[in-house]
């Protein structure tokens, strides 16, 4: 049974049709790339995962349930999890309590400050745990976030872009992060640009186009597929 799974989804803003038909399954365990050209309708698919919009027909299952009327805060509840593109982290606060904000209702106070440790740890911000969240690096920045999106062991993990504005050496160490997660059971789906970012973590690749799911397959199948290569043409990847 997958994970998480949406049948026939469609949303509609308007007259504007930006998520047709989609049918995606993530197994548990699989760590899924979706890409796909700007407007190709990633984000809004991962708000409907969400419960952030509600889909204009179709279903969304989580471990076999029927989530689809289920609103954000039950979804969570249920384990889910989300890093947007916007940022969410508390600048003038340290690393340590941002942690503490996402974690604190969460854990046994007896418990907190280890599973702080612990996490800390996991994002190599150790040595950073007291400094103002605002000052860290860009890279890092976004792992406090991963790690916020993380702090209350979700079941599945939704990343958008995870790795915008990176540097390839941050990037690396993201994947490195993300195949960490995986190796302790996490199912990811992330919406990704970076090609070497997604050969690195991917097990499996959807193509979102025009709100369709225009192709999906292994990285190789997915690099190698020449119509793929061509609704890119045109677009900046760069971010
Ligand atoms: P992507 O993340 O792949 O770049 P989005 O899901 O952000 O794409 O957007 C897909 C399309 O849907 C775009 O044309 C965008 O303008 C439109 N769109 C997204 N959100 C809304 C909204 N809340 N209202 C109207 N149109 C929207
Ligand atoms: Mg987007």
């Amino acid at each position: 049974m997958p994970l998480i799974e949406t049948r026939a989804l469609n949303k509609r803003f308007g007259g504007l049709h930006v998520t047709n038909n989609v049918d995606l399954a993530l197994e548990t365990g699989e760590v899924h790339c979706l890409i796909g050209p700007n407007g190709a309708g990633k984000s809004t698919l991962f708000r409907l995962i969400l419960g952030e919009h509600t889909p204009s027909s179709g279903a969304i299952l989580f471990a076999g349930e029927d989530i689809t009327a289920l609103k954000s805060f039950q979804r969570i509840r249920r384990g889910m999890s989300v890093k947007f593109q916007v940022p969410g982290i508390f600048k003038a606060l340290s690393v340590r309590q941002n942690l503490e904000i996402a974690m604190q209702h969460h854990y046994e106070p007896a418990h907190l400050a280890e599973e702080i440790d612990r996490l800390l740890a996991f994002l190599k911000l150790t040595a950073d745990a007291g400094r103002l969240a605002g000052n860290l690096s860009h890279g890092q920045k976004q792992w406090l976030e991963i790690g916020m999106a993380i702090s209350l062991k979700p079941r599945l993990l939704l990343l958008d872009e995870p790795t915008a504005g990176m540097s390839p050496e941050e990037t690396h160490a993201t994947g490195e992060m993300i195949q960490r997660l995986n190796a302790e059971g996490m199912t990811v789906l992330a919406v990704e640009h970076d090609m070497a970012f997604v050969r690195q973590v991917a097990h499996k690749v959807t193509v979102l186009h025009l709100g369709k799911v225009f192709a999906q397959g292994s990285i190789d199948d997915i690099v190698a597929n020449e119509d793929v290569a061509a609704i890119y043409l045109g677009q900046t990847t760069a971010h």
